[in-house]
């Protein structure tokens, strides 16, 4: 999106979830664009974290799964 000039963040949305992988459950913010995940974060006001993920996390978007998806 970047390269093609459509990455645009007034149009993207913010949606904070959980990881269920372990039992820290940190916490993600998903940011959406045309109804695709564009971008990760983990708050940085998070008392556990400070918006970092342990190496699984960080480089575990692959295992994102779309709901009723394909
Ligand atoms: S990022 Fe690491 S510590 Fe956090 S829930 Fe995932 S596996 Fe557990």
């Amino acid at each position: 999106m970047r390269q093609e000039g459509t990455w645009d963040e007034e149009k993207q949305t913010e949606t904070t979830t959980i990881r269920t992988y372990c039992g820290v459950s940190c916490n993600l913010t998903l940011h959406v664009q045309e109804n695709e995940i564009v971008k990760v974060t983990s708050p940085h006001d998070n008392p556990v974290t400070h918006g970092n993920l342990c190496i699984k996390g960080r480089f575990g978007f692959q295992h994102v799964q779309r709901r009723g998806g394909d």
